[in-house]
């Protein structure tokens, strides 16, 4: 899940016309009077769009959100809002300015294309891709990454507004999913937006005061979100659920098999999944638990179907239900519905 190394985001920065200091990541407590964001996605926090990754607050070879979770990676000093398929990335998904400034670097012109192992080395030292500097007052700056190549509407120098569109998300840079990558800086140090008074080796609270002004807007700490779920007329793969176009393939009355998927970001270690689908006279004709998970998944994608029966399909309304349980409680669950 890994997006954008601090280095990778040095290098962007060094690529502009100015210097910032070195010996970055110290996310203590910031000042006084701490800059308010607003949110930079025209999406639903918690609908349509999501955190994947929040800043990592373990110096070690560790990771650790600021709850003491496990959504971020070693070394990762932003925040990862996800958009649930690329096929929404191509709808065009606004990146808007989190704060008045004025736009200090940019760069524009990098491909969107998912990052490979094959192509890892292309965008070598660039892993920002397509991206927006914006200082702000007394010495804070919000930097924006893998924008959709060609999209950016901003040059350096410009005076800004939060909530300015400056360009769109796209897949620039090195991302393995849709998402905007937002790193906060106040004096060249990193300060974590869902966390600003972070005290380190502590756990903050599910509802840390944020840097966010949006009352509007929940940015209460999430893990476990079902992200794409649904019906299909046969296998699917991640990629047919990154690239959001499996609406197409919904099973009918002659399909060979009826198969139901979910993705999910955001699982903690011993979390059991179970995943069944209920045929129209109310039973399970498929059920399957899945075996405590060793360790937290960033994200995780599971289907389970069957093939048509001799008799044919029964008519009516297929459901299927996902839950997620940490061995004893309930943590989440999604039910889902197919009629034909
Ligand atoms: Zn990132």
């Amino acid at each position: 899940m890994r997006c954008c190394s601090f280095n990778s985001i040095l290098a962007f920065l060094l690529s502009g016309v100015f210097l910032v200091s070195t010996g970055l990541f110290d996310k203590g407590a910031v000042a006084a009077d701490p800059l308010h964001l607003t949110f930079p996605l025209e999406c639903t926090m918690g609908g349509d769009c999501f955190v994947q990754n929040y800043v990592d607050h373990d110096p070690s070879a560790g990771y650790r959100d600021f709850h003491c979770g496990a959504l971020t990676y070693d070394g990762h000093d932003g925040t990862d809002f996800r958009i649930p398929s690329i096929k929404i990335q191509k709808q065009g998904v606004i990146v808007l300015a989190a704060a008045d400034g004025k736009v200090k670097a940019v760069r524009d012109g990098m491909p969107d294309a998912l990052l490979t192992s094959a192509t890892k080395a292309d965008v070598a030292g660039e892993e920002c891709g397509n991206g927006v500097v914006i200082d702000h007052r007394d010495g804070w700056q919000t930097q924006y990454c893998h924008m959709a190549q060609g999209s950016i509407t901003v040059k350096p120098g410009n005076r800004i507004l939060h909530g300015t569109p400056i360009g769109r998300v796209g897949l620039s840079g090195a991302t393995e999913f849709p998402h905007l990558h937002l790193t906060v800086r106040h004096n060249g140090e990193i300060v974590d937006p869902f966390a600003p008074n972070y005290i380190q080796g502590s756990c903050s609270e599910q509802r840390a005061p944020t840097l966010f002004d949006d009352k509007d807007i929940t940015f209460d700490y999430r893990d476990r979100i079902v992200l794409n779920f649904g019906f299909v007329d046969g296998p699917v793969t991640g990629d047919d659920i990154e690239l959001g176009e499996l609406k197409s393939r919904l099973p009918d009355h002659g399909s060979d098999a009826i198969v139901a998927y979910v993705r999910v970001i955001g699982l903690k270690k011993d979390d059991v999944q179970t995943f069944a689908i209920i045929g129209p006279d109310g039973e399970p004709i498929i059920k399957r638990e899945f075996e405590p998970l060793a360790a937290p998944k960033a994200q995780n994608f599971i289907y389970i179907g069957l093939k048509k029966p001799k008799e044919g399909w029964k008519l009516g309304i297929y459901s299927a239900i996902y839950s997620i349980s940490d061995g004893a409680l309930p943590k989440a669950n999604k039910w889902f519905f197919l009629q034909f």
